[in-house]
């Protein structure tokens, strides 16, 4: 039996549902989960823990919500979705600082940066559907158009690091291609999500176009990969959580994209920029390495290294660690204890594999709690466990190269290929090393630009498939070929 709720508790000062969203309603759960805050490890609350019934129910309303927004048409959807992003735009303050207390992002990032883009991410594929079109040529007698159509109802499952940005990245798309949603958010960071839902009232969606189930992954996650009434799955997150869904999805021959992990290269050559490299090189610990496009391995031209590791020590040791609703603040704390654990077990093992550690290595001995020094490791043995494993944390590696062949060689060598950064001067080098690097983003001279025209995933572990563009809508569309006699 779903019971209706109208439960509040107060995060960062603002009300915030514990509750799922499911046809326009808030649904509580009798298991619930405790939310902490990364930035005290206080409690923020206990978020209802959804199951197999929640999800069924979601999924169901959002079947029901289907025909009609599907009928809206592009411009009819376009409407609603201006409105979503302007209300989302009109709660920026309220959304960053809900998220920083929920997973110890910037404050002022959130305000300047991050929640701007996920009302952005909604209006930018709102207005790239209107002016979709499909193609349309003759050949042998017969008329081809090509056509996109709403595919149903996705699944949208994403992570906890950047969890309002990267759900509408997903429900922008989504939503704008004539399908209805159900998001299951992160359980470490739930809040921002459901803000969102109240941003979806407050426009005026239908009841049921976007569904909201809280809940642990293995249970409210699993469920709704699993849901026969899905046609399509999103998935954000881990490369292990990838596998399971990726089973569920070819089990049920369900279309998945995945983007996961990275082990990404930066690469520093001679004659590139040196300052604008040493501050790339250091931006990778923002929001405290949590990122899965950073550059974690730095690669610098041997005849610059000692300069380099030199300029990234004084660099690294100017950043301001700790609480992150503080405008002086460079890098905040890691998610939960849970998750430093492992990022402590990273750093011990490479120790203990050899690794010199250059600086960092250990959780602030002023700021205590959850806040982990940078790091950085050199001398690293090519088998060690901290070049090839993501840590999701403040710690990057140095190694050094002589020539071109080499650098391209290290940058490769990875299971891993989500993104790439090269530091050159020479426009040659640049285009030869960019495409010779295996990796869904490559950028030259440049960190974090990202265009939403712009394809985005993930070449070998990092990934299946492409959104962005287009190609979010390759994916979420069923694409249909008209075939017409003249
Ligand atoms: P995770 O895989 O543990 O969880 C991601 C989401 O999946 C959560 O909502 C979780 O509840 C859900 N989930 C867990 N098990 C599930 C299951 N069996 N079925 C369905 N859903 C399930 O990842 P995380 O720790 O939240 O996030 C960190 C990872 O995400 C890192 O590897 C990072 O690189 C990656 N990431 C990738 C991108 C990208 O764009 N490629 C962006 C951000 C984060």
């Amino acid at each position: 039996m779903l019971t209706r709720s109208t439960d509040k508790i107060i995060v960062a000062n603002v009300p915030v549902s514990p509750d799922h969203y499911i046809g326009g309603q808030r649904i509580s759960s009798e298991k619930t989960f405790t939310v902490s805050s990364p930035v005290d490890e206080s409690i923020l609350g206990e978020v209802a823990a959804g199951g197999a019934e929640e999800v069924d129910a979601a999924v169901n309303a959002a079947l029901k919500a289907h025909p009609k927004w599907a009928a809206l048409g592009p411009k009819g959807r376009a409407v609603y979705l201006r409105r979503f992003a302007d209300i989302i735009e009109s709660r920026v303050e309220e959304l960053a600082a809900v998220e920083t207390m929920s997973n110890g992002s910037l404050l002022e990032s959130g305000r300047k940066r991050v929640m701007k883009r996920a009302a952005y991410n909604i209006r930018f594929f709102a207005e790239w559907a209107e002016n979709l079109k499909g193609k349309t040529w003759e050949s042998n007698g017969t008329q081809y158009s090509v056509q996109y159509q709403p595919s149903g109802v996705a699944a949208l499952i994403t992570p906890w690091n950047a969890p309002l940005m990267l759900t509408t990245w997903k429900v922008g798309p989504a939503l704008a291609a004539g399908n209805t949603v159900v998001v299951k958010p992160p359980e470490w960071a739930p809040f921002t999500c459901s803000l969102l839902a109240d941003c979806a009232e407050e426009a005026g969606l239908p009841a049921g176009v976007l569904n909201i189930v809280q809940g642990i992954g293995e249970e409210a996650g699993a469920a709704l990969t699993e849901h026969p009434g899905i046609s399509r799955i999103s998935f954000t997150g881990s490369v292990e959580t990838g596998r399971i869904i990726g089973k569920v999805a070819a089990d049920r021959i369900v279309p998945a994209s995945m983007e996961l992990g990275g082990k990404s290269p930066l690469v520093v050559f001679a004659d590139s920029d040196f300052e604008a490299a040493v501050r790339t090189a250091i931006g990778q610990y923002d929001n405290a390495g949590q990122v899965c496009l950073a550059g974690t391995r730095i690669l610098v031209e041997q005849s610059i290294a000692d300069r380099f590791l030199e300029a990234m020590t004084e660099a690294a040791g100017r950043i301001v660690l700790g609480d992150p609703r503080k405008e002086e603040t460079d890098v905040g704390p890691l998610i939960t204890r849970e998750h430093m654990n492992k990022v402590e077990g990273f750093v011990e093992r490479a120790k203990e594999q050899g690794a010199r550690l250059v600086y960092g290595g250990n959780v602030s001995e002023q700021l205590g709690g959850l806040y982990f020094e940078p790091t950085l490791f050199t001398d690293v043995p090519e088998h060690a466990e901290i070049l090839k494993e993501e840590v999701f944390g403040p710690v990057l590696t140095f190694q050094t190269f002589s020539i071109e062949e080499e650098a391209i060689q290290m940058a490769n060598n990875t299971e891993y290929g989500l993104a790439a950064t090269i530091f050159t001067g020479n426009e040659d080098r640049a285009k030869r090393v960019g495409s010779a690097i295996t990796a869904g983003t490559v950028w030259i001279n440049t960190f974090f630009a990202r265009d939403l025209s712009a394809p985005f995933g993930g070449s070998k572990k990092s990934g299946i498939g492409r959104e962005g563009g287009d190609w979010s809508f390759d994916f979420f569309c069923d694409i249909v070929t008209l075939a017409h006699k003249t």
